[in-house]
């Protein structure tokens, strides 16, 4: 729970031009500012946001309210969710008084394991232009994506001899994160350390490290908020023979549940909620299709 005191801290600092205008371009309007209103198929200008009241209305969809409130139905939050949204964004501390040893040690792992994620992400993101991920751009371009798409879904490619490790470290993260949980890992000093929270995109055999979406056009997971939280590989064709399979996705993990995300739904949000339904398809490239 958050305190009131830092509740109070937050909405202060969360002024309600800034927070809307990160979503909607505003224009300066007599004393406030109008925008197209995210929530429905808006042509003319229907948001208001008023600086004096710290408030917004639409005056077609008639909806309204302070700038947690935009945040909750602009991400689908809750009403902490919202708040641990925009306390991160402006820098406000939330105490974790009330956290057990244990429970402040999964927290601060989560953050860390996004981290890695992103960093990750950004790596697989950065070979598809490369000589090395020159064929996993050939798999996108043969199915039609432009540049558009592609970088819509931050989608990459893990090269065979993947540095994923390097580029972890490279961020100033810790490395024993891309490990599966409950696992140990033994370095070459002859160290051994065993990871209670990891990802599991790296795996040790035979003491060498291997990222097990070598090979594979990644395909990463988002959650409501746009946090990498996974990633699914394919195998190209014509690689896909013997017992490998196609389709690989990151194992569960504190911030992975496979079952409890939908992918591409971080990208299609804003357009479910304006149009009121959702089209469900089966694969990745169905939604990128779709899209
Ligand atoms: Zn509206």
């Amino acid at each position: 729970m958050i305190d009131k005191d830092t509740i109070e801290r937050i909405k202060a600092a969360a002024d309600i031009v800034d927070v809307v205008g990160t979503d909607v371009a505003l224009r300066k309007r007599g004393a406030g500012y109008v925008g197209l209103c995210p929530f429905h198929d808006d042509h003319s200008p229907s948001l208001y946001v008023s600086p004096s009241h710290q408030s917004w209305r639409c005056f077609a969809c008639d909806e309204g309210g302070d700038a947690v409130s935009f945040v909750m139905k602009r991400h689908c939050l809750t009403y902490p969710e919202a708040l641990q949204l925009l306390a991160e964004r402006y820098c406000i501390h939330i105490p974790e008084a009330n956290l057990t040893c244990e429970q402040w040690i999964v927290q601060k792992a989560r953050e860390q394991m996004l981290l890695v994620n992103e960093a990750t992400m950004h790596y697989y993101a950065s070979r598809l232009r490369t000589e090395e991920g020159a064929q996993g751009l050939a798999y996108f371009r043969s199915r039609g994506y432009s540049d558009d798409t592609l970088e819509a879904f931050s989608v990459g490619y893990a090269p065979e001899n993947s540095n994923v490790i390097g580029a972890v470290k490279e961020r100033g993260l810790h490395m024993h994160y891309l490990m599966p949980s409950d696992y140990d890992v033994t370095f070459r000093s002859g160290q051994t350390i065993h990871v209670d929270h990891g990802i599991g995109t790296v795996v040790q055999t035979d003491g060498r490290f291997r990222d097990v979406f070598a090979g594979r056009v990644i395909f990463p997971w988002m959650d409501e908020r746009g946090r990498v939280v996974g990633f699914a590989g394919r195998k190209l064709d014509g690689a896909t023979k013997g017992v490998e399979m196609k389709y690989r996705n990151s194992s569960d993990s504190l911030v992975f549940h496979k079952n409890q995300h939908l992918w591409g739904l971080q990208q299609a949000r804003d357009a479910i909620i304006k149009a009121g339904n959702a089209c469900i398809v089966e694969g990745y490239t169905d939604v990128m299709s779709m899209h």
